[in-house]
C-alpha cells in the first residue's frame, strides 16, 4: 500500500534504476530466490494514492509472458525448499492484502501459464467481507486452485512494530488460525503489512509458528537469508515490460543498500 513519500520517491528510484540498466550493471538474472510483490490486479489497492499498487489484468498478463520468456529464470512456489536461493535464478510470485481481483483476474492468467503463486491475506478484511477483498467463500475457492498458497498478512493490516505484545500476538495468531479454518490447510507463511518488522516482531512471528515471512526490503534471497526476513521486489502497475525485465535482472536491487536492514542476519 502506498503513501505520499513512496509515491514521490518512486520516480527518483525509477530514474536511478534506468541509469543502472543503461550502465549494464544487471545484464543477467542473479542466482537465488526473487519474490515479486504485487497487490491489486484490476481493482483498487487500499490507500494507493498514486495508483502504484494496482495493475490492469492485460498488463499483468504481459508481465507474466515476459517472466515466462525470461531466459534463465525459473518460476517456483514460495517454500522453505526454495528460500535458500541456490545456483538457479528462481522467481516466486506474491500478492499482498487479499484482493478479490487476485482470484478473478490474476489467478486465471497464472494458472493458464502454469505459474504457482502466494496470496498474503489480512484476515479481518475477509472475515468482515470488506468490499474489494476476498470473502470467506472466495478465499476457499482461491486456496483450492492449483499452485496457490495462502499466507497471512496480519489480522487488521496495522504496522506490527507499533502493536503492544497482546495485540501483536492477536495479529499473528488470530490471522493464522482464521485462514487455516477457512482454507482447511496449514498457514505457515506471512508478509509484514507496510514491511513493519523489528526484533520483537520477528520473535513473535517465530513463536506464532510461521516458517517463512516476507518483508518489503528489496533484493534477492541467497543462501543464509533469514527465512523470516525474505526480501521482495516490488512491482508497480506502471512498470513497463522492459522495466519489469530489468527488475527481474536485479537492476532495482541497488535500492536495497539504502534501506534499513539491521535485522538481516546473514551467515
Ligand atoms: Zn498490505
Amino acid at each position: 500500500m502506498g503513501n505520499l513519500t513512496m509515491g514521490f520517491s518512486h520516480f527518483a528510484h525509477r530514474t536511478l534504476t534506468e541509469l543502472a540498466a543503461i550502465s549494464g550493471v544487471c545484464r543477467n538474472p542473479k542466482a537465488g530466490l526473487r519474490i515479486l510483490m504485487y497487490h491489486a490486479v484490476g481493482g483498487e489497492a487500499y490507500g494507493d494514492f498514486f495508483g502504484n499498487y494496482t495493475i490492469t489484468p492485460e498488463h499483468f498478463a504481459q508481465h507474466m509472458d515476459a517472466l515466462r520468456g525470461f531466459e534463465g529464470a525459473n518460476v517456483v512456489p514460495l517454500g522453505l525448499e526454495s528460500c535458500g536461493g541456490g545456483a538457479q535464478a528462481n522467481i516466486a510470485i506474491s500478492f499482498d492484502d487479499g484482493y478479490l481481483d487476485n482470484l478473478r483476474f490474476a489467478a486465471p492468467i497464472l494458472i493458464e501459464r502454469g505459474m504457482p503463486f502466494t496470496v498474503f491475506v489480512s484476515s479481518q478484511f475477509v472475515q468482515e467481507q470488506h468490499a474489494g477483498f476476498l470473502n470467506p467463500e472466495d478465499l476457499r475457492e482461491l486456496a483450492e486452485l492449483p499452485g496457490v498458497m495462502i499466507g497471512a498478512h496480519g489480522r487488521t493490516h496495522v504496522p506490527l512494530v507499533g502493536c503492544d505484545d497482546l495485540t501483536l500476538a492477536h495479529e499473528l495468531v488470530d490471522s493464522k488460525m482464521y485462514l487455516e479454518d477457512i482454507t482447511g490447510r496449514p498457514v505457515s507463511t506471512m508478509s509484514y503489512p507496510y514491511g513493519s518488522v523489528d526484533r520483537r516482531v520477528l520473535d513473535a512471528v517465530s513463536t506464532a509458528g510461521y516458517q517463512l515471512a516476507a518483508c518489503s526490503h528489496i533484493g534477492i534471497n541467497q543462501a543464509g537469508r533469514d527465512p523470516l526476513l525474505l526480501a521482495r521486489t516490488t512491482i508497480f502497475g506502471q512498470d513497463s515490460v522492459s522495466f519489469f525485465r530489468r527488475k527481474l535482472a536485479g537492476c532495482w536491487d541497488w535500492y536495497g543498500c539504502l534501506q534499513r536492514d539491521s535485522l538481516h542476519r546473514e551467515n
